[in-house]
């Protein structure tokens, strides 16, 4: 099952993909981080850019699941 990522548009599987429905680790934090300002901008350049903040880690470990 092919799926699209919501933050960069990439096709990704979500099978065996511990970030889905996002393609990976970095466009998840990129939407908690949207969610977390409130903001709704999608850097369409971030897939040449690191994430180098990681705050919103604690984040992910509070999340209800
Ligand atoms: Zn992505």
């Amino acid at each position: 099952m092919k799926i699209i990522c919501p933050i960069c548009k990439t096709v990704t599987t979500w099978h065996e993909n511990p970030w889905r429905p996002f393609c990976s680790e970095r466009c998840k934090l990129i939407d908690l981080g949207k969610w977390a300002s409130e903001e709704y901008r999608i850097p369409v350049v971030e897939q040449d850019r690191e994430i180098k903040k990681t705050e919103g880690q604690e984040e992910l470990s509070a999340g209800s699941e």
